[in-house]
C-alpha cells in the first residue's frame, strides 16, 4: 500500500479550495477522547477544516454549506483554481497505480474504431477512524460496485446487500448524475451522456474518455457510502519496458530483505516492486548516516520497523520538532507539563506545548 502522508496536503494545494488564500493551510493534530491523535486540515484564513485526509480525497466539516462533505483530491484542486501538486506528497504515484483491478473488458473497437482496453482500477479507500467532538459520528463505507464501459454506455452493479439513496456518480471529477435509489444487487445501464457538468455540458463518450468514476450515497444506517475507480488505457511503452525492469528487478541483490518485501507488496508488478525498492533503499541508507540522535531513531524504528521510508520521514520530523523545542525559553512550566504528558513523541510536545500557551495568552 503506498504511504499517503496528510502532512504534505498543505503543500500540493496551492491555495485554499474555499477562500483561494495562499499559504494558509496546515495540518493539525486534535486528541480524541479514546486517545487517538487524528489529523486535520485547517484554512488559517477562512477556518476552513477537512477530516478524512485520505488518498483518494478529504471531507470538508467546517466550510460553506455547499461545499461540505467528501470529495476527490482533484475535485479539492479544481475549486482551488490551481493544479493539485502531487508530487509533493511523498510518492508520485498517479492513482491508477494501485493495484487492485476488480474488472476488464475485453478490448473491442469503441463507436470511433479506436478500440482500447479499459482496465478498471478501484482505489482502496485506507480507512482512518476519523470521530472527533464536534463532528456527527456517520463512518465512510466502501461501497461494493462493479462498473464497465462499453459503446457509451457504463454498467454499473450495486453489489451490496443494501439500497444505496441520495446516491451521486461523478465520471471525470466534473460530471455528474444523481439518483435517488440504487437498489441492493442490482444492474444499471446508463448512458455517458446522461453525466454532464454545473453548466449543463454534456459528456461526450464519442470525443472524451472515462478517466474516473466516484460514487457516493447514503448508506441505510445513516452512514456515508464511497467508492471509486479509474480506468487506464494501456500504451504500448508498458509490455517493451517491463520486461527490461523485470531483469533489473532479478540483478538486483543489495538487500535482499528490502527486496522480498517490495515483492510481497507489488508482487508481478515490477515496475512498482523497482519503485519501492530504491525508495526503501535510498532511505535505507540515509538512516544509516543519522547519528545526532539515536533515541529519536530509535523511537521511529520502533514504531515502523523495516518501513525505511517511514522511519525516515518519523526521524525527520521528531527531529524538527526537537529542535524547536530546544529554542524555546518562554513559559518553562507549560513545557515541562507537556513533556511529562508526551516524553519522547517531540511532534505532540510541540503542539501541547504551542496550544497551552495560546490557551494561556488568551487568559491574560
Ligand atoms: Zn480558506
Amino acid at each position: 500500500m503506498v504511504k499517503f502522508n496528510p502532512d504534505l496536503l498543505p503543500q500540493a494545494f496551492k491555495s485554499c479550495p474555499i477562500c483561494h488564500a495562499e499559504g494558509s493551510l496546515s495540518v493539525a493534530v486534535s486528541k480524541e477522547s479514546s486517545g487517538k491523535n487524528v489529523k486535520y486540515l485547517l484554512c488559517t484564513a477562512c477556518r476552513s477544516t477537512w477530516v478524512d485526509l485520505i488518498e483518494t480525497g478529504m471531507k470538508l466539516v467546517v466550510g460553506p454549506d455547499e461545499h461540505v462533505g467528501f470529495k476527490s483530491l482533484a475535485e479539492w484542486a479544481n475549486l482551488s483554481q490551481k493544479p493539485l501538486d502531487l508530487s509533493v506528497m511523498g510518492k508520485q504515484l498517479p492513482s491508477v497505480k494501485t493495484p487492485t483491478i476488480i474488472s476488464t473488458t475485453n478490448r473491442k473497437n469503441s463507436a470511433i474504431g479506436c478500440g482500447f482496453l479499459l482496465v478498471l482500477v478501484v482505489i482502496i479507500a485506507i480507512a482512518i477512524n476519523t470521530c472527533w467532538e464536534s463532528i456527527p459520528a456517520t463512518e465512510t463505507i466502501d461501497l461494493s460496485v462493479s462498473v464497465s464501459f462499453d459503446n457509451g454506455q457504463f454498467t454499473i452493479i450495486n453489489n451490496d446487500s443494501f439500497d444505496w439513496r441520495d446516491v451521486k456518480l461523478t465520471l471525470n471529477s466534473d460530471y455528474r448524475l444523481t439518483y435517488p435509489l440504487l437498489s441492493a444487487k442490482t444492474t444499471y445501464t446508463v448512458g455517458a451522456m446522461q453525466f454532464t457538468t454545473s453548466d449543463g455540458t454534456m459528456f461526450n463518450p464519442f470525443t472524451m474518455k472515462p478517466l474516473n468514476m466516484s460514487i457516493s450515497c447514503e448508506t441505510p444506517d445513516g452512514n456515508r457510502g464511497w467508492w471509486y475507480g479509474g480506468w487506464t488505457a494501456p500504451t504500448p511503452t508498458v509490455p517493451e519496458t517491463t520486461p527490461e525492469i523485470k531483469t533489473d528487478v532479478v540483478k538486483q541483490t543489495a538487500y535482499p530483505d528490502i527486496m522480498e518485501r517490495a515483492k510481497q507488496e507489488w508482487g508481478e508488478d515490477f515496475e512498482m516492486v523497482k519503485y519501492e525498492y530504491e525508495n526503501q533503499v535510498e532511505a535505507y541508507e540515509w538512516i544509516m548516516r543519522q547519528t545526532a540522535y539515536p533515541d529519536i531513531m530509535e523511537r521511529a524504528k520502533q514504531e515502523w520497523g523495516e518501513d525505511y521510508e517511514m522511519v525516515k520521514y518519523e526521524y525527520e520530523n521528531q527531529v524538527e520538532a526537537y529542535e524547536w523545542i530546544m529554542r524555546q525559553t518562554a513559559y518553562p512550566d507549560i513545557m515541562e507539563r507537556a513533556k511529562q504528558e508526551w516524553g519522547g513523541d517531540y511532534e505532540m510536545v510541540k503542539y501541547e506545548y504551542e496550544n497551552q500557551v495560546a490557551a494561556y495568552k488568551a487568559l491574560q
